[in-house]
């Protein structure tokens, strides 16, 4: 009961990704941002390759693959219209339905690199018993290297820490893309809004640079980390107090 007699109508689990999901499933704006990742990335390859001039270790590019080569948006569309907020189970049911669609210029992007000599390695938080439906699912869209020596799924880790060491130990790696800062850091694996963005800012010369970053305002270690502080079990009710606390009006 709210406090002058009314009944509140129930809270909706998903009703707070509308906008952004209408967004990037709908926006030019969003479909030039990504192609002018890409874009900025492919100059960057060349770039870089020109300066490494062959020498040293393989040539390689690490890249997220969930918002940032792979559209996994009507996964959210679902959650909305079944009113429940995200779950595995749901998340595995899309998975393996290998319907992800390209995010714009990826492909395209991935095929530059590959003939330009760079080997591909697909750093992702989707788990190791998603491999073979992602892997039929990048083949559809055209992406090389969709095999598994070159998806490193998580493990009991999500920090993608040592996954990235991993690939530094055979490879020089000339680029990280990613939707999410996690993608680029573990710097940015802290619990907390104000720590996030003060790593941002500490790595300004690092974006657009060898650090390519996709748009994505529906989810991201933004809002676990940062909106919700880390901790995952608030109730829906205290999620919705705490998105509206962190808004920032004026007097
Ligand atoms: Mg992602």
């Amino acid at each position: 009961m709210h406090e002058n007699g009314n009944v509140l109508p129930p809270l909706k689990l998903s009703d707070h990704t509308i906008q952004a999901v209408l967004w990037q499933q709908n926006a030019a704006e969003y479909r030039a941002l990504s192609y002018q990742a890409f874009n900025i990335a492919q100059l960057r390859l060349d770039q870089f390759l020109k300066e490494k001039d062959g020498k040293g270790k393989k040539a390689a590019i690490i890249t997220d693959i969930d918002e940032t080569v792979m559209d996994n948006t009507p996964s959210s569309v679902k959650n909305i219209e079944e009113n429940q907020e995200f779950s595995e189970e749901e998340w595995a049911q899309w998975v393996h339905q290998e319907k992800a669609t390209e995010v714009p210029g990826a492909a395209k992007f991935l095929n530059y690199a590959k003939a330009k000599g760079v080997e591909i390695f697909y750093v992702s938080n989707r788990v190791t018993s998603a491999e073979e439906a992602t892997i039929q699912n990048m083949k559809t869209l055209g992406f090389p290297y969709a095999d598994k020596a070159h998806l490193l799924f998580r493990g009991d880790q999500s920090s993608k820490k040592e996954r990235f060491e991993q690939v530094n130990a055979t490879h020089d790696v000339l680029l990280y893309l990613g939707d999410n800062l996690s993608d680029f850091s573990h710097r940015f694996e802290v619990p907390s809004t104000k720590k996030r963005n003060a790593a941002a800012d500490d790595l300004e010369s690092e974006f657009g640079n060898r650090f390519i970053v996709l748009p994505n305002p529906i989810y991201g270690d933004w809002e676990t980390k940062g909106i919700f502080k880390g901790k995952y079990n608030w109730t829906a009710k205290e999620k919705d107090s705490l998105r509206r606390a962190q808004l920032k009006s004026y007097h």
